[in-house]
């Protein structure tokens, strides 16, 4: 049989081929591994004809070619209709010419207002659709330090069959994200305050994961980036982005586009999409502090360092998880290589690869960057870029090329991060979000709890338990 582009694979190789709705399910791969399609289709043919479609009529024909025959074509109609019904914009993802060659993909027009909207909002439809095909419930558990927590929320709020909890560190998320995670009143979501740190959340998650037995007798799932079903919904915007600038800004054959990154999911769905055929020319890497990605693609070396705060919290991140899908084309698609040097990564050493990849450009942007491109912008045009957005556009304005138009990914929208927001314009009123501002007033439903898994798991059991006896 060929390799198909609906049957997933483990980067590490010990697992037999899954369908879609499987993969969905498995999350992180049993042998460890990441779950990769067996094969990337060729789209260059299409590009003509895909251009012409709408958002919804794009993400269709791209997410077919993934899924197969393992949901209707109808059904992922109403999926992919129903998970983008709630953005403010119409046409999902708008483009804007912010300079001259350099363009902005507002990515943050759904329900938080931030760019994991786009594909947490597929995946709650998702997975309550599968629930509906095979019966049963899922509950979902996700550590977050801040974004994730109120996109996954948001994603599965009052559907059915379906709890969420989420643990985040008490005192240490901003006051606006919590509020957009424990305002929501909804029965089915369950805001967890640890008392400790986003790595003490993290570290506790997986344990519980681990748990087989726990796992299977509760039906956890997972929402975080390892998911392929948030990285297919996040190929579809990078063929969009493409087609509207050349259809309203630009005749251009190629892009460079530059994308924010922290766990690297974003990027390699960019990545996906240059490798089936999309008028990509380089992708552009833009980190913070936390460099250990533009590092590793300007030197060859892939190690650890610290991990500091910074203003762009979402890409506070050292090790990404993402990676090793993307290490996996690297190693010529060999699992037996992946797996040895996740494992040598794993043990501590670093990693060397040969040859740079001209897929690639990459760059760090510190917080004085970040706050000079967020000033020099609203001085130019009165936008408003939020401190991810300003990342990536401070690093791609390193690599302005004029036969290759830059399009940046604006991953969130302003309002969201207004201390940053204020240090770089003093000014209270710039870029704020009237749902933000209406936030302020309602009730908290959270519980502090300490960070201990035998305590999260008690949590889990009796809110389970409660919910059978009310049923
Ligand atoms: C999550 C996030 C990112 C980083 O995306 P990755 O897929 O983790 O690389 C960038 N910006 C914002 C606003 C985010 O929420």
């Amino acid at each position: 049989m060929l390799p198909s582009s609906s049957l997933y694979i483990s980067t590490r190789g010990g697992i037999k081929p899954l369908g879609f709705a499987e993969a969905v399910l498995m999350g992180l791969a049993e042998d460890g591994g990441l779950l990769l399609p067996q094969a990337i289709p060729d789209c260059r043919q299409r590009l003509p004809a895909w251009s012409a479609l709408s958002y919804g009529d794009l993400a269709f024909e791209i997410m077919s070619l993934y899924i197969g025959a393992a949901i209707p074509p109808q059904d992922l109609k109403t999926l992919i209709q129903q998970s983008y019904a709630g953005f403010d914009s119409p046409e999902v993802v708008p483009l804007l010419k912010l300079d001259e060659g350099l363009f902005l993909a507002e990515l943050f027009h759904g329900p938080t207002l931030a760019f994991k909207d786009v594909a947490l909002q597929f995946l709650g439809n998702l997975f309550a659709w599968l629930l509906q095909e095979q019966g049963g419930r899922l509950n979902i558990l996700g550590a977050t330090s801040g974004d994730t927590g109120s996109a996954a929320i948001c994603g599965v709020r009052g559907k059915k069959n379906i709890n969420i909890f989420i643990l985040y560190p008490e005192g240490r998320v901003s006051a606006l994200q919590e509020r957009q995670m424990a305002t929501v009143p909804d029965a089915n979501v369950h805001c967890l305050a640890i008392e400790g740190s986003f790595d003490d959340g993290q570290r506790i998650i997986k344990d519980i994961f681990a748990e087989l037995d726990f796992k299977k007798e509760y039906s956890l799932a997972a929402v975080n980036s390892v998911n392929w079903a948030r990285i297919l919904a996040q190929i579809v915007y990078y063929f969009w982005a493409c087609f509207r600038v050349q259809e309203n800004y630009e005749q251009a054959q190629r892009f460079q586009v530059s994308v924010p990154t922290g766990n690297f999911g974003d990027i390699f769905a960019g990545y996906m999409a240059k490798r089936m055929g999309a008028p990509i020319e380089r992708l552009i890497l833009a980190s913070n502090e936390n460099d250990i990605l533009s590092r590793f693609f300007n030197s060859g070396e892939y190690s650890r360092g610290p991990v500091n705060a910074t203003l762009s919290p979402s890409m506070d991140i050292q090790v990404a998880s993402n990676f090793e899908r993307y290490l996996y084309y690297r190693c010529d698609e060999n699992p037996e290589e992946v797996a040895r040097l996740m494992q040598q990564f794993a043990a501590g050493e670093s990693l060397r690869l040969p040859d740079k990849d001209s897929d690639f450009a990459a760059g760090s942007g510190n917080s004085s960057d970040t706050l000079d491109c967020i000033r020099r912008h609203y001085q130019r045009s009165g936008y408003v870029l939020d401190p991810h957005s300003a990342v990536g556009v401070s690093v791609a304005e390193r690599f302005l090329q004029k036969s290759h138009p830059s399009i940046c990914l604006a991953t969130a929208h302003p309002g969201k991060f207004p201390e940053a927001i204020r240090s770089a314009l003093q000014d209270e009123k710039a870029g704020r979000h009237p749902d933000l501002e209406k936030l302020k007033d309602l009730p908290l439903r959270k519980t502090i709890i300490k960070a201990d898994k035998e305590k999260i798991k008690d949590f889990i059991r009796n809110k389970l338990k409660q919910e059978q006896a009310q049923s």
